[in-house]
């Protein structure tokens, strides 16, 4: 039986990193029928939409999505494609696993620290008033009024939703994701001493939550202690809980402990749909030279097969990608001693390397 699968190629460097994923999981021998589908700026030129309805309707019939990134513009523009596809769908929980592949450049071996992101509320609620809009205005007044504080009028305000029922079930997921997987610990992560309401919802929930797993150890940690802690010693961390913006931002930075943006994958889950990307962007600079390293996206795809139940397929995969980089020689230029190595594999002959010894496996 085939595995109907929504694919998104997505822009940018999407649609290599896409093919060479969609090559690397069909010579495990699992079987796909690819249901291709587009977002962002090409589908609005198409559809009209950033994400047309047969996107989103492909995704509610499969459950299961492979994404290449979108880009966003800066600024003004479109809203994000990737943070509507999750709040569509209510995919809440972005899981972000960054673990160390002996033979990347990394200050760090032996990591293995898994990032839980909030998926849905936060700043990127999307809630935003325009610098002197009539809504602002109102919103400054409303400031003055009820608690005594003074906004500049020429402010542009965005809120920052922290719902208890969101934080509730993050923290849970995390929890969760901890004792499937043999993990000892949950670090959340919040900044409640600025923001006592918000963030304070946060912690609150996430004390509550943790005293319902006994045997997984919990700690909560600022986001400014965290920084310092995970650049100096990230050993220390196993599961990390956090609201949307920390969880955009802490990902990035621990997918820098791990050798960079090139070996980071991730996962976006809901009750009963999943969306399969990296963390990194469209690199829009990179864009159809075959340059980029396609890793991060079949690592992606790793987790997808898990989600699958296709456990074997996943350990073979995992295991060429994992042989590819500790041999060193063909993989892209972020993996190389010295990015302008010119020894550097193209995206579509490191994708050969790792088809190359999935069949030997
Ligand atoms: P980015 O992650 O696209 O790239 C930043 C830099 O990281 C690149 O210039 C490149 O040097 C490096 N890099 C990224 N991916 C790489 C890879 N696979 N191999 C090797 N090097 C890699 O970040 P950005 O430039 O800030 O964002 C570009 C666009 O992507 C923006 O429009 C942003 O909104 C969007 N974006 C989309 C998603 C998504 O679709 N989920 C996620 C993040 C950013």
């Amino acid at each position: 039986m085939a595995y109907e699968v929504t694919l998104i190629p997505g822009d940018g460097v999407g649609p290599e990193i896409a093919e060479a994923t969609v090559k690397v999981l069909e010579a495990t021998g699992v079987k796909f029928n690819w249901d291709r589908k587009d977002a962002g700026a090409k589908a609005q030129e198409m559809f009209g939409s950033t994400l047309p309805a047969q996107t989103l309707e492909s995704i509610k019939r499969n459950k299961v999505a492979l994404k290449g990134p979108v880009t966003t513009p800066v600024g003004s523009g479109f809203r994000s494609v990737n943070v509507a596809l999750r709040q569509e769908l209510d995919l809440y929980a972005c899981l972000r696993p960054c673990k160390t592949y002996t033979g990347a450049p990394t200050y760090f071996n032996n990591l293995d620290i898994v990032v839980v992101r909030e998926n849905t509320e936060d700043l990127y609620a999307g809630i935003e008033f325009k610098c002197g809009s009539p809504e602002a205005g109102r919103l400054i007044k409303l400031t003055k009024d009820t608690l005594n504080k003074t906004v500049r009028p020429d402010s542009a305000i965005s809120l920052k939703v922290i719902s208890e029922t969101g934080s509730k079930r993050i923290v849970e997921f995390a929890f969760n994701y901890a004792r499937q997987n043999g993990r000892k610990k949950v670090s959340a992560i919040h900044k409640a001493n600025i923001m006592k309401y918000s963030d304070g919802l946060f912690l609150e929930a996430a004390r509550g939550v943790a005293k319902e797993y006994p045997d997984i150890e919990f700690e909560d940690v600022l986001v400014d202690t965290l920084c310092m802690r995970l650049v100096r010693w990230p050993q220390q961390f196993d599961v990390i809980v956090l609201p949307n913006l920390y969880g955009d931002i802490i990902s990035d930075l621990c997918a820098g402990l791990i050798g960079g943006l090139g070996l980071a994958p991730g996962a976006n889950i809901g009750k009963d749909t999943a969306v399969f990307e990296a963390t990194h962007g469209s690199a829009p600079k990179y864009a159809g030279k075959n340059r980029v390293n396609p890793f991060s996206l079949m690592l992606s795809a790793v987790m997808m097969l898990k989600h699958l139940g296709e456990r074997e397929a996943a350990s073979r995969v995992e295991e060429a990608i994992s042989q590819v980089v500790f041999e060193g020689k063909d993989v892209t230029y972020d993996l190389k001693p010295r990015r302008d190595d010119p020894s550097a594999a193209t995206t579509s002959r490191a994708a050969e390397a790792v088809i190359e010894r999935l069949r030997k496996s």
